[in-house]
């Protein structure tokens, strides 16, 4: 009787309202599903601009902007790498740093600009005489650091000092004033128990030495 239709009506919104639900579930939203394929698009070209920025910067952070010769950051993993290989495979390298005599003269007679200028005419000269597989590092104002992987001090101390000599014998002309650049070096070569520090200090000491013993001259120290 009427509860018993009742009873069956209600049952049949029931299972009405469960069909709908269903479809809800399982009813693909085309549009949406294309709206997240695009989002899902938009992100992938996203991560990707980054990563390429990402790389540019690293890029930027590896050389110096002034001179365009490798930064202080690149300085310091490729010695890192140079001193892995070394202690692997006894691979011997050379290590010279070179500094520029008497540079705060250049900035005191003629500016700061004309200080820059000479900072990458220095560079551009030393990067000329070096083979690819070389490094030249910019590691402070006007100091220089040469890395010659598998070079024993034999080959590359006459190479330090053509690259010394090329800075020693070129003309510099900042407003119509010529200008003689000189520049120092100390070379050493790795040793069985050296740390990347006393490989440093030992090139720095020379450099000392070249400077107190009047400049313009390159000096090697192998102890
Ligand atoms: P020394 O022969 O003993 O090396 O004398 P020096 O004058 O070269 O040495 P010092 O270290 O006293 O001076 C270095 C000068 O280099 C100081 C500064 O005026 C200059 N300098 C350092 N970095 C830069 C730079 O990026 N641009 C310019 N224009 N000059 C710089
Ligand atoms: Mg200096
Ligand atoms: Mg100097």
């Amino acid at each position: 009787d009427s509860a018993v239709i009742q009873g069956l009506k209600d049952r049949r919104t029931e299972l009405q309202s469960e069909y709908q639900e269903s479809l809800k579930i399982y009813k693909p939203d085309y549009p949406k599903m294309q709206q997240l394929q695009q989002q899902i698009k938009f992100m992938e070209h996203e991560s990707q601009q980054l990563k390429l920025k990402l790389s540019d910067n690293r890029q930027k952070l590896m050389f110096d902007t002034l001179t365009g010769a490798r930064s202080r950051l690149s300085y310091e993993e490729i010695l890192g790498q140079e001193f892995s290989r070394w202690e692997r495979y006894r691979e011997a390298f050379s290590f010279a740093i070179f500094d520029i005599d008497h540079f705060k003269n250049v900035n005191d007679r003629f500016g700061h600009n004309a200080g820059d200028k000479a900072l990458r005419i220095v560079a551009e000269l030393m990067n000329k005489h070096i083979r690819k597989t070389d490094f030249l590092f910019r590691i402070g104002g006007e100091e220089f650091v040469l890395l010659l992987p598998k070079t024993e001090l034999q080959h590359a101390s006459p190479l330090a000092d053509k690259i010394r000599n090329s800075v020693g014998e070129s003309k510099f002309h900042f407003k119509q004033e010529q200008l003689k650049l000189t520049m120092s070096g100390g070379l050493t070569t790795v040793l069985p128990l050296d740390t990347a520090e006393d490989l440093y200090e030992r090139a720095d000491k020379a450099l000392y030495e070249a400077k107190q013993q009047g400049r313009n001259r390159l000096v090697t120290l192998t102890d």
